[in-house]
């Protein structure tokens, strides 16, 4: 889930509860349970990718998240959830489709070929979050579309590769942003990635534009929600009568990724892979290395 940079509910809460703590460096014994949770939820997202079709209703991927979940041992952390002055969450996904960029709630209208989905969704387990979101594919859409997707995959790899101790999180907020620019994305200002770990919400907040060399210094040992959200249209959002849906301004669609991540001595370490995506990740760094 995004922490709200600007002017909206979460803002205040940000400022409060992110904006002049310290960014809380992980123990080793902290990482093993990032690690944990981590796989629980990013088995929880394939199963529901894999679920998105045609047809489908986000309650129904909103209930097998709950299950798995719940099968795991693990806590749904964005159900309940509630900033000051707003409602609790009420759902287990963040379920968002189209023109909504973030924040969406489930409902029993089936998905639609041609459609997008962003789902977003975080656990605990062992005392530790773990936040991860796709945005995918209903059936088959635009070229348009599909590039945004991509470009959305892409921005988020290219901020993690900047999860590396001695580099500072406007590095991260600045290599996401150039990439999107190359292809005239908006890129949401008002929600951002974050700091996380026994808490959802960690500091630093990690804008998706910024310039590099600036903000905090990285080091090993903290954990970052990087979350990139990018816009066909217009970067700006509003809020829908919900008090949670949040859609782009213009009604365009908007692409949404996000993966934890621990800073270690030797770089990012991406928390929310599933085992097989670890074992095929670690086959490939392998080989690179020994060619
Ligand atoms: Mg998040």
């Amino acid at each position: 889930m995004s922490v709200s940079r600007i002017g909206g509910f979460i803002s205040k809460f940000s400022q409060i509860f992110l904006g002049k703590r310290m960014i809380i460096a992980k123990s080793r014994k902290d990482l093993e349970r990032m690690r944990e949770v981590g796989e629980i939820i990013a088995e929880v997202r394939e199963v529901v990718r894999a679920m998105i079709e045609p047809g489908i209703t986000t309650l129904e991927l909103n209930a097998v998240a709950h299950k798995m979940m719940n099968d795991a041992g693990a806590k749904p952390a964005f159900l309940g959830y509630q900033p000051s002055g707003l409602s609790p969450f009420p759902f287990v996904i963040c379920a968002s489709s189209n023109e909504q960029v973030v924040h969406g709630f489930s409902n029993d209208k089936p998905l639609q070929e041609g459609d997008i989905l962003s789902v977003d969704m975080a656990a605990s387990y062992n005392g530790f979050v773990g936040d991860t979101a796709m945005t995918v594919a209903v059936g088959e859409v635009s070229d348009e579309i599909r590039q945004l997707i991509k470009v959305t995959e892409e921005c988020l790899m290219i901020g993690i590769e900047q999860c590396q101790p001695n580099n500072r999180v406007g590095d991260i907020s600045w290599a996401i942003q150039q990439h999107a620019e190359k292809f005239g994305y908006g890129i949401v200002r008002d929600y951002t990635g974050h700091g996380i770990g026994r808490s959802m919400h960690e500091s630093p907040q990690i804008a998706n534009y910024g310039r590099p060399g600036t903000k905090e210094k990285i080091r090993p040992g903290y954990c970052f929600a990087i979350e990139p959200m990018l816009n066909l249209g217009t970067y700006e959002t509003i809020t829908l009568d919900d008090k949670w849906t949040v859609v782009t301004k213009d009604g365009k669609p908007s692409a949404h990724c996000e993966h934890t991540v621990a800073v270690t001595v030797d770089g990012p370490e991406i928390l929310t892979l599933t085992k097989e995506q670890k074992a095929k990740r670690n086959t490939t760094k392998n080989e690179t290395a020994s060619a």
